[in-house]
């Protein structure tokens, strides 16, 4: 079970995550998890060329050492990566050691491939056991998301999934697309329309990038408990 919409409670409970960007600007974060996936991200990057939009990939390190050539394409082309572990585990039901071997190997792998290390992580699930929390903050900036497309649910339609991000979108938010074998039909249905959707309203569409996160914008995120005046 998930919900699309990541409740403002939340984010007021898990600080130490970045759940949305914090801007006055028109502006929208999409994330692919999940690759670099053959046949899917190689389409999803000539779209993204044709919107001049940046994005931010989290990638599994199997599939990064599947597709070398995709990843490396990735990070020619602007875009930002991070670690979305070796084997996409499941963090609650995962040795600790060995989840935090898992984002290891990844970065050495990325490392290889690129020359430097990822500095942010995105947990499979978003799930991720409390004892390994702090280890991984310690390397990585934790990106969680406000906006789930839902493009990995079986049950939704592509209309589904362009509705529920239409209808949920804010300035700053953070969109998970997954660039999957699994979902990467329902993706390459919807992604034209939502570029072209935030294109046509003047929105950038930028990757999470260091730079900025250090200076003029914060990511932390707007909130307000059920119980205070917005
Ligand atoms: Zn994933």
């Amino acid at each position: 079970m998930y919900i699309i919409k990541t409740p403002n409670i939340i984010p007021y409970l898990f600080k130490d995550y970045i759940w949305k960007v914090n801007t006055q600007q028109k502006e929208i974060f999409l994330t692919f998890d999940d690759g670099p996936t053959e046949g899917v991200t190689d389409k999803v990057l000539d779209l993204l060329k044709i919107y001049q939009a940046k994005a931010t990939f989290f990638c599994v390190g199997q599939q990064i050492e599947k597709n070398p050539e995709l990843f490396k394409r990735i990070v020619n082309e602007g875009h930002t990566i991070g670690n979305h572990t070796y084997s996409h585990p499941h963090g609650w039901y995962y040795p600790p050691n060995l989840y935090l071997q898992e984002i290891e190997k990844t970065s050495q792998i990325i490392q290889n491939l690129v020359g430097f290390r990822p500095i942010y992580f995105r947990p499979p699930y978003g799930k991720f056991s409390p004892s390994t929390k702090n280890s991984i903050l310690k390397n990585y900036k934790i990106v969680m998301w406000d906006i789930l497309s839902g493009d990995f649910d079986k049950n939704m339609t592509s209309i589904d999934c362009l509705t529920s991000v239409l209808s949920s979108y804010q300035k700053g938010s953070i969109i998970v697309l997954h660039d999957s074998l699994k979902s990467g039909q329902k993706l390459l249905e919807i992604l034209p329309q939502l570029l072209s959707f935030f294109s046509n309203n003047h929105f950038k569409m930028s990757s999470i990038n260091s730079t900025r996160f250090q200076s003029n914008l914060k990511f932390n995120f707007s909130f307000h408990l059920p119980f205070m005046k917005s």
